[in-house]
């Protein structure tokens, strides 16, 4: 690789990292810290895009509050030493221990390893509803969010000149699906953009339009107390959304959202924001899994029975050491801290060192409601309301990487409390192409199986649900 690794020359090894997210991410920047010129080590990540998606804040670009392009950062840009791939990782020989990646274009190459990071994340997961998962949008990708924004807006549009009484409900009736911590901010948001949007269209009324969160469990974000789950219901019902407790949606077509044992829900939109499934790749790998197909890890983030090989993040069952029998949760701040925890390991290893244990404990957790106001716990410390939501907001606009989006996203934030949110869709179509002179968003719930341009989510199909 030569200048860029700061030691010229072939290097003696390979480090290998799967996955741009945040256990990737983190992984490479914490090697650039803790390798040296002496260690001639190369490190390369390899990733399905080419920018690392920041995605606590994925629910603002789907309600406008962000811009679509500040909640995700250039890899390039990232990194001073590391080599990024892009590609798309299709093939794993440990024996070999090569790496086959497919990239943009159709190439395929084999990538050398030493060491090997797994860190490729979950898929939507569904239960096995092959109906929900064809009739649902969901928010896990950058094109999912920009997909839902678009659809919302999409919706006020035909209501606005719809004159049928029945059609025109089911227009403007938005279901949430999963009352956890991305459930109810998905819901906070939506609600916020529908309402504020329905202000520019004269003929809709905030009374014409239904917001509804359906959580099975009978309440909102088990993982919060039970205080704070009685305020979530609370601010969500003052906001204007219905919430259904202990209901469970059991199936969904293009015109309803059935719930199991209630009246179906006359509905266009289904925002499914509940269920984690493993990453097919990984599924289909020869890394050892557990019965639900998470890749296992000892403490140390080693897979077992593969030297080299680790693995970290969503994708992986890491054992919570200061809870035995227990493990960490799929969240990003625990895949930061394994990010910056595998590469102090695997620096030590390659320097002939021991590894030792992560061992972790939450600093809490926080879900925003909308607009001034948020839930959380920090530590053992409950917050709510306004202090929730500035908190939430100072501490990712602490973590997002790189000052520029920073301050892209400050800009953001202050031109929406002043001037309220872009209500314009996003086209994603071409003007060039034969035969139609406009190629439109199709109007599909899933327009990624058609229009490239929206199909940013790798690992987002196949493989059985957990
Ligand atoms: C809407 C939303 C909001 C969230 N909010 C929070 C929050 O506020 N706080 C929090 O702690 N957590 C939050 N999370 C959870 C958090 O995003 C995940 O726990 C975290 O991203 C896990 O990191 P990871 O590196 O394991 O996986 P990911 O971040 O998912 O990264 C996996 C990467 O691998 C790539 N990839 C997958 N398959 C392939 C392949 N075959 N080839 C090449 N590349 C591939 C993907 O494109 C992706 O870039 C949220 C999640 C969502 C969806």
């Amino acid at each position: 690789m030569g200048e860029r690794d700061g030691f010229g020359g072939k290097p003696d090894r390979r480090v290998l990292i799967l996955g741009g997210g945040f256990g990737g991410i983190y992984t490479a920047l914490g090697l650039e810290k803790q390798l040296k010129p002496e260690d001639r080590t190369e490190v390369t990540l390899v990733n399905a895009e080419n920018f690392f998606l920041f995605t606590p804040l994925l629910a603002e670009v789907a309600s406008s509050s962000i811009d679509t392009s500040h909640a995700i950062n250039p890899i390039r840009r990232m990194f001073k030493r590391t080599r990024f791939v892009e590609g798309e990782v299709v093939g794993l020989d440990p024996d070999k221990r090569t790496v086959t990646v497919r990239h943009p274009g159709d190439t395929e190459y084999d990538y050398p390893y030493d060491q090997l990071v797994v860190a490729l994340g979950a898929r939507q997961g569904y239960f096995g509803m092959k109906d929900v998962q064809e009739h649902s949008l969901t928010v896990k990708t950058l094109g999912d969010a920009i997909h839902l924004r678009n659809w919302a807006i999409q919706m006020l549009e035909t209501a606005d000149v719809e004159r049928d009484s029945v059609r025109r409900a089911e227009l403007l009736t938005f279901v949430v699906a999963g009352g956890n911590l991305t459930g109810v901010e998905v819901c906070g948001e939506l609600n916020d953009l529908v309402r504020q949007a329905a202000e520019s269209y004269p003929t809709i009324s905030q009374r014409d339009i239904r917001v509804i969160l359906v959580e099975a469990a009978n309440r909102l974000v088990p993982a919060l107390d039970e205080n704070l789950s009685r305020f979530t219901l609370q601010r969500l019902r003052a906001l204007g959304v219905e919430v259904m407790l202990t209901s469970r949606v059991d199936g969904a077509s293009e015109r309803e959202v059935r719930i199991k044992g209630q009246e179906p829900i006359p509905t266009r939109t289904l925002v499914w924001a509940t269920g984690v499934a493993p990453n097919p790749f990984v599924q289909d790998s020869p890394l050892p899994k557990d019965e639900k197909g998470w890749v296992t890890v000892d403490a140390h983030l080693r897979v077992p029975g593969l030297p080299g090989v680790w693995a970290l993040g969503d994708c992986a069952r890491v054992p919570d050491v200061l809870s035995p029998g227990k493990f960490q949760t799929s969240a990003a701040q625990q895949a930061i801290r394994e990010g910056h925890h595998l590469a102090r390991n695997i620096a030590t290893y390659l320097r002939g060192g021991a590894p030792t244990e992560f061992r972790y404990r939450s600093l809490g957790q926080m879900a925003t409601l909308g607009r001034f106001n948020g839930v959380g716990l920090i530590g053992p410390v409950p917050v709510s309301g306004f202090v929730a939501w500035a908190i939430w907001r100072t501490y990712y606009l602490y973590r997002l990487p790189r000052l520029e989006k920073q301050l892209r996203v400050m800009v953001d934030w202050t031109a929406d409390l002043v001037f309220g949110r872009d209500i314009s869709q996003i086209q994603t179509y071409v003007s060039n192409v034969a035969g139609d002179e406009h190629q439109h968003d199709s109007g599909a719930r899933h327009p990624q199986s058609s229009q490239p341009p929206d199909a940013v989510g790798a690992g987002s199909s196949g493989g059985a649900d957990s």
